[in-house]
């Protein structure tokens, strides 16, 4: 099985970056040419007849499997950033992290009314990024909006933090 290859690759980091959090480094799977044909393949088959117009990452690493997905399906990749990243005119959406606050960023004319837009990043914890991005993107005006992890960290539950009308879908799940 695929998923098993993509498993059995995954490079896990125990206390990175501070005591207590396993790491799923996903370096060791951009790294190899036959995981990240697998990622590639299995993203192009999950979304090929979803009718995505865009695909959206999420800084830094929804950058690299987003456009390759982007390529695939022929649609445009867009990027959302940390503040004071992006040159043109932002719209911002804040979010509570573990200690303090974030925020994230996205050009004001990076969507078009009506689009169904995939967001993308590489791995769901608490799901409190990709909520803050789906609020973000939700002042566009989006037609429909989908969510998509390489990895989910099934025992975190950040799944829950999506309504219902969300698709959320990622290609492999981790206990820890
Ligand atoms: P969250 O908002 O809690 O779902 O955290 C998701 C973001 O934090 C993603 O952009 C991940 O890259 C990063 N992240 C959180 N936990 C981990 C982990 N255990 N291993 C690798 N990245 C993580």
């Amino acid at each position: 099985m695929s998923e098993d290859i993509l498993i059995k690759n995954l490079r896990n980091i125990p206390d990175f970056p501070i005591p207590g959090i396993q790491f799923k480094d996903v370096t060791t799977l951009f790294k190899s040419p036959e995981c990240l044909k697998i990622l590639s393949d299995s993203l192009y088959e999950m979304y090929k007849d979803k009718g995505i117009t865009k695909v959206v990452g999420i800084e830094s690493r929804g950058f690299i499997m987003g456009p390759i997905l982007a390529v695939r399906l022929g649609v445009g990749f867009v990027p959302i950033r940390k503040p004071g990243k992006l040159p043109a005119e932002v719209i911002e959406e804040s979010y509570k992290k573990e200690y303090g606050t974030d925020s994230i960023q996205v050009h004001k004319d990076a969507i078009e009314e009506g689009d169904v837009i995939l967001l993308h990043d590489d791995l769901l914890a608490t799901g409190g990024t990709m909520e803050a991005a789906c609020n973000l993107m939700r002042k566009l005006k989006p037609g429909k909006i989908l969510v998509n992890f390489i990895i989910e960290l099934d025992q975190l539950e950040g799944r829950k933090m999506f309504d219902k009308d969300i698709d959320v879908q990622s290609i492999i799940h981790v206990k820890d």
